[in-house]
């Protein structure tokens, strides 16, 4: 909460120059960071709700700054892409989490890793090509990639947005859009884009067993993406009744807090060789 609102402050920060020197400070420092190594990928698992196996990871980036502490992405992610650094921030992350799944898969776990790409990068030449110079390199194969998209990620130019992930999708990244229900024209985008994977927003999940309206939602979502050949993820699972609320609509994959919260790459093969051994 206390990370949401001052992510809010920040956004608005136009309206304080206190706020607008500091930002610009961290700016800054950002470049700096990426080479000292202060940023790191935590991942968060997603688990099969089929095999109960944990699928794949989310990589979220976090800024381990030596004397703010630890910055969460809705802090910095909105800077980096206003200051154009989004580009070299993702290349980092993407090519940090390519290098933990090689090391996850030379230890026998077959998983997926997903990052999530920032709106305004998808259509960037310089940045697609740098994403397939990776997937060309034989590091991981990009069918054990997924893109987590937002449906805002398409606005600005819906066509030529279609047409890179269809680029990515064709050398066999999954494209997964991210939180799903908060955008606008989504029944259009769904038609669009070409889709592996629907995350309902954790503001639809969090509640589901608790609300009934939310619960039909999530219900109708699930039934609509599967009909049209999706997988669905529910994002935000806390509690055991949600969880229970999920199974029984047939949701193919859960992530949440209940499920694992983000953690270091060390932690996260950890949780991957517990759950081989049990
Ligand atoms: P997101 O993609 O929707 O990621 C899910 C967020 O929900 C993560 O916050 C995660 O820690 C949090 N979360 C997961 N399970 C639960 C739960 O059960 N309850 C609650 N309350 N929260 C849960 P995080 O890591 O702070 O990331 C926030 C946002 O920052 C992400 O939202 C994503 O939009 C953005 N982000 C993170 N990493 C990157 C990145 O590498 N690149 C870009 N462009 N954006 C990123
Ligand atoms: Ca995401
Ligand atoms: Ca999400
Ligand atoms: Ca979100």
């Amino acid at each position: 909460e206390e990370a949401a609102a001052a992510g809010a402050f920040w956004r608005h920060a136009h309206v304080d120059a206190e706020a607008l020197e500091r930002r610009l400070v961290l700016m800054g420092e950002l470049d700096q960071a990426i080479a000292d190594g202060e940023i790191e990928v935590h991942y968060q698992p997603k688990l099969a709700l089929a095999t109960d196996r944990v699928a794949s990871a989310e990589a979220l980036v976090r800024w381990r700054h030596p004397t703010r502490g630890m910055i969460r992405p809705d802090l910095f992610i909105p800077l980096a892409e206003q200051a154009d650094r989004i580009g070299a921030l993702t290349l980092h992350v993407l090519a940090r989490a390519v290098a933990d799944l090689a090391d996850w898969r030379a230890r026998g776990h077959d998983v997926s890793v997903a990052i999530n790409l920032s709106a305004m990068l998808i259509a960037e030449p310089a940045f697609s090509a740098a994403v397939d110079t990776l997937l060309d390199s034989g590091a991981v194969p990009p069918d054990r990639l997924i893109f987590e998209v937002t449906e805002s990620a398409t606005l600005a130019d819906p066509e030529r947005a279609a047409a890179q992930l269809r680029h990515f999708r064709a050398k066999g990244v999954a494209i997964s859009m991210d939180d799903y229900g908060t955008g606008q024209s989504t029944l259009t985008y769904i038609r669009e884009l070409p889709l592996s994977e629907l995350k309902i927003d954790r503001s639809f999940v969090q509640h589901a067993h608790l609300n009934p309206a939310d619960a039909l939602m999530v219900r109708s979502t699930i039934d609509l993406a599967q009909g049209l050949g999706l997988k669905v993820v529910a994002e935000g699972i806390e509690e055991p009744g949600c969880l229970a609320l999920l199974r029984d609509a047939g949701c193919d994959l859960v992530q949440g807090y209940l499920i694992g919260r983000p953690m270091v790459a060390d932690a996260f093969v950890a949780t991957l060789e517990q759950r081989a051994a049990a």
